[in-house]
């Protein structure tokens, strides 16, 4: 509803309230003219009428208040004088008095507006009317006597109920709706009638008898009212102490919830019995009024009106608790207030808004300055509770920011470590079988240093959200930090399954990325580690994922399941270093040979050199427990030093007996980019005095294309010595034949893992008879490794590999079971020959 509207509604409301006051008044000027006049004196106790006027003055200048129901009620003494004067003054004077007194106070005292004054005086009129006529027809003619007492109790009482009606009506008429509080003021009142006539005809009964006693009951029953408005005012003040004090507990309470403004509102409405309350608060980028209606409904509007807004300009200019009446401050007409109480909410000395409470119910207090105090007081506790919630509502919104930030990567917003670290332990403790897998870019450093860092950025982002696209809900993908991302699979039915979710992520990696104008091409590395197989925490199955997923890296297999035998971060592991150290320097370490036989001929042509150790504790250990421990140390240079040695001095020894002539040393990565290599070789081929076509050195493919065009020049530098460079473990990497083509590449070995699957498996039958063939037609020599029977010895004949290596013919052996397996062969085959 506008203002207008408003204003117009007032306006009936207004005009109703008149007629109804004016035809109150006719009916009593009516009664008192006809009826009333008509009667004379009651008795011939005869008081002045000033008198009476000026009793009716007070009585309604001394109000007694007191709460009924929550419900302020005040009641006026006005019925004594009444009484009395039904006995002691003639009618018309009565009813004169009565109107001419009460209006003196309602005028002077109160300062009611015109309306309130019509109606008052008309049932004022009305009340002393109808109680004299009510009074007359019960009391016996004249007498004093107690039978006239009931008499004047009615005429009190039926006055009162006149009253209360008209009142009612009132209110109705100017509210638009029907007013409640008839019965409850017909109730109050008649109580206080008794009281009120008791007490008039006690004044009667001594003005007869001995009428200067009157002076006496006058002081009496002043002390007793002045000892009753003491009373009064003392337990408001007590109850409302008591209000504050639970209202204060009561906003503390709230202050740790978000309804603190409700409560607040709620309080105030109560505290100060409002229709309506309100704060407008200012909130830095706006205003907005929170309003407690009168049906308890709280209504936010987050622009307030220019009337809203001017009232809290006008309370913030103002600076204290003030009351506007709707008289004087146009504004609060379309706040649909006739009377507010206002005061300024302040916070440690800023300002947060205005509260705001209007329309007091009942029927006769209105706010009144006596109100002032305890509003302000309300209002410095609101303060510090709306400053507090704000405070926490802030402290907890910068918590979860903060709480966000600190477990989120800046970049990509997936989780960071931290986060990861909970997620997994989260899983463990529900006891799930989880996989952890570790990501790393290959090549991320170098889009970095050519397109920059923006671009760098936006990769890592790109390669966020693919990866998290691929991953089922309940899955977690974490940052860890550069180019390095985790994953946790809660629930992994096993290994397979999680080897089988990182091979989709290293092909979604796979796939082209376009990064503004230009396409760039990465790939990943994973590792995986499964729980609680590997490791029971976080941090030892991140550990564990990252050493799978250096080695899938450096076996360019793109991922890899993490296994304690290669994991050198073991304490076993550790201990084997230093050990290693000193076999290498002790010359603990022993050099097997495994012939490599023509499949053809059945000649012996090489040996392979396969490193051993006899550890003093643990008694011989493969290779694969020791050759990678020394690659990550560094002890490589020196193995392969030594193992190069004493395989070409034996070759010596073999070449001397008329036995195979040739010798294959293993290299590993490391060794190739180690400057010295190919001085190394030309001096230990001097040393043992060998050719360098006597020595052929073993790369596995996966080494070679790790750095293929610098890896390229050193092979060359062997290739020109005459060495003979082999791929070892051919088949296993992603290289082509076509491309080795290019290489310096004197021999092709495929890996046992095809010759061992050939017997039981038709695609490895398939792979190695193609790589044969494809070598025949490059013309480089095959080896098989693997060979562990005769027929597939045959069958690689048939397939045109010329060399066969493996268990078949002879286990890796030392030298002097070498020379003695050599001559009994050629002792068989010689003997073979002469049969
Ligand atoms: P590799 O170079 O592939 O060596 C052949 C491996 O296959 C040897 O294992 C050999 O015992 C095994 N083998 C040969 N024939 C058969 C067969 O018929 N059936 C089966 N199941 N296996 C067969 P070994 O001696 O344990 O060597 C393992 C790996 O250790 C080698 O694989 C090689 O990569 C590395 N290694 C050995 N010695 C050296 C070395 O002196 N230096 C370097 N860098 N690596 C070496
Ligand atoms: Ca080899
Ligand atoms: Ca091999």
């Amino acid at each position: 509803m506008d203002g207008e509207e408003l204003d117009e509604r007032v306006n009936v409301a207004t005009r109703r309230v008149y007629v109804l006051a004016a035809a109150v008044a006719t009916l009593a000027a009516g009664l008192t003219a006809g009826p009333v006049r008509e009667l004379g004196p009651f008795a011939d106790l005869r008081l002045p009428w000033l008198a009476f006027v000026v009793a009716f003055a007070l009585s309604e200048i001394f109000l007694i208040h007191f709460e009924h129901r929550r419900e302020a009620v005040s009641l006026s003494l006005s019925t004594i004088p009444l009484v009395v004067g039904l006995y002691a003054v003639d009618p018309v004077l009565l009813v004169a008095a009565r109107v001419l007194g009460s209006a003196i106070a309602l005028v002077f005292h109160r300062r009611q507006v015109a309306l309130k004054l019509a109606v008052n005086l008309s049932h004022m009129g009305l009340e002393v009317a109808a109680a004299i006529l009510v009074f007359r027809a019960l009391a016996p003619d004249g007498g004093f006597g107690v039978a006239s007492w009931p008499a004047a109790l009615a005429g009190a009482v039926v006055g009162d109920i006149l009253q209360s009606a008209v009142l009612t009506a009132a209110i109705s008429l100017y509210q638009g709706r029907r007013e409640g509080g008839l019965a409850l003021s017909m109730a109050v009142g008649s109580a206080a009638r008794l009281i009120d006539t008791s007490v008039a005809l006690v004044i009667v009964s001594v003005l007869r008898s001995e009428p200067a006693a009157v002076v006496l009951l006058a002081v009496a029953c002043a002390v007793l009212l002045w000892s009753y408005r003491a009373h009064v005012s003392l337990r408001v003040q007590h109850r409302q102490l008591a209000k504050l004090y639970e209202f204060t507990g009561r906003m503390s309470n709230a202050m740790l919830g978000e309804r603190v403004v409700e409560s607040l509102l709620t309080e105030a409405k109560e505290l100060l019995h409002a229709d309506v309350a309100w704060v407008h608060l200012d909130v830095g980028t706006g205003h907005r009024r929170i309003v407690l209606d009168t049906d308890g409904q709280l209504v936010t509007e987050e622009q307030p009106g220019d009337d809203a807004t001017a009232l809290h300009d006008r309370v913030q200019h103002a600076g204290k608790a003030v009351i506007l009446e709707r008289v004087d401050e146009p504004a609060l007409a379309s706040l649909g207030a006739q009377q507010v109480l206002a005061t300024p909410l302040r916070a440690a000395g800023a300002a947060l808004g205005t509260l705001v409470v209007s329309n007091r119910r009942g029927e006769v207090r209105s706010f009144a300055t006596d109100d002032l105090p305890m509003f302000a007081t309300l209002a410095n506790h609101a303060g510090v509770a709306l400053a507090n919630n704000e405070l926490l509502e802030r402290l907890r919104h910068e918590a979860s920011v903060n709480e966000h930030k600190s477990l989120h990567d800046a970049l990509t917003d997936l989780p960071n470590r931290s986060l990861f670290s909970l997620r997994v332990e989260a899983a463990l403790a529900r006891g799930s079988a989880a996989a952890v897998l570790l990501l790393d870019l290959d090549r991320f450093k170098e889009v970095n240093d050519t397109l920059g860092h923006q671009h760098g950025d936006d990769l890592l982002q790109q390669v966020a959200a693919r990866l998290r696209a691929c991953l089922r809900h309940g899955d977690t993908i974490a940052r860890l930090g550069g180019d390095e991302f985790a994953v946790l699979l809660p629930d992994v039915p096993g290994p397979e399954a999680a080897v089988g979710v990182a091979r989709t992520l290293v092909d979604a990696v796979d796939q082209p990325f376009s990064l503004a104008d230009v396409t760039v091409d990465i790939s990943a590395s994973i590792g995986v580690a499964i729980a609680p197989h590997d490791g029971r925490d976080g941090t030892v199955l991140l550990q564990r994922a990252d050493v799978a997923m250096y080695l899938a890296k450096g076996n360019q297999s793109g991922v890899e399941l993490y296994e304690r035998a290669r994991d050198p971060h073991t304490p076993e592991r550790l201990a084997l270093v230093g050990e290693l150290r000193n076999a290498v320097a002790d010359d603990e370490l022993d050099v097997y040979y495994q012939p490599q036989v023509d499949l053809a001929t059945g000649d012996v042509v090489g040996v392979e050199a396969l490193v051993r150790w006899n550890h003093p504790r643990r008694g011989w250990l493969s290779p694969e427990e020791f050759v990678p421990v020394a690659e990550q140390t560094g002890l490589i240079h020196a193995l392969t030093r030594f193992v190069l040695g004493r395989a070409l001095q034996d070759c010596a020894v073999l070449r001397a007996e008329g036995g195979p002539g040739r010798v294959s040393v293993n290299l590993s990565a490391k060794n190739l980019v180690d400057a010295s290599l190919v001085d190394d070789v030309v001096a230990s081929l001097r040393a043992a005095g060998v050719p360098a076509t006597a020595l052929c050195l073993e790369l596995t493919e996966t080494t070679i294309m790790r750095e293929p065009r610098r890896n390229v020049v050193a092979l060359r530098r062997l290739a020109d010595l005459g060495v003979t460079v082999a791929i070892d473990d051919f088949g296993t990497g992603h290289s082509s034949l076509a491309y080795l083509k290019q290489l310096p590449v004197g021999e092709i070995k495929i890996d046992k893992s095809f010759v061992l699957g050939m017997s039981s498996n038709t695609n490895d039958d398939a792979i190695v008879c193609s790589i044969a063939q494809l070598a025949a037609n490059l013309a480089i020599p095959v080896v098989a490794e693997g060979v562990e029977s005769d027929r597939i010895a045959r069958r690689l004949e048939q397939f045109g590999c010329g060399i066969g290596q493996g268990f078949g013919f002879s286990r890796p052996v030392p030298l002097d079971e070498l020379r003695r397996w050599v001559a009994a062969r050629r002792g068989s085959i010689d003997l073979s020959r002469t049969a």
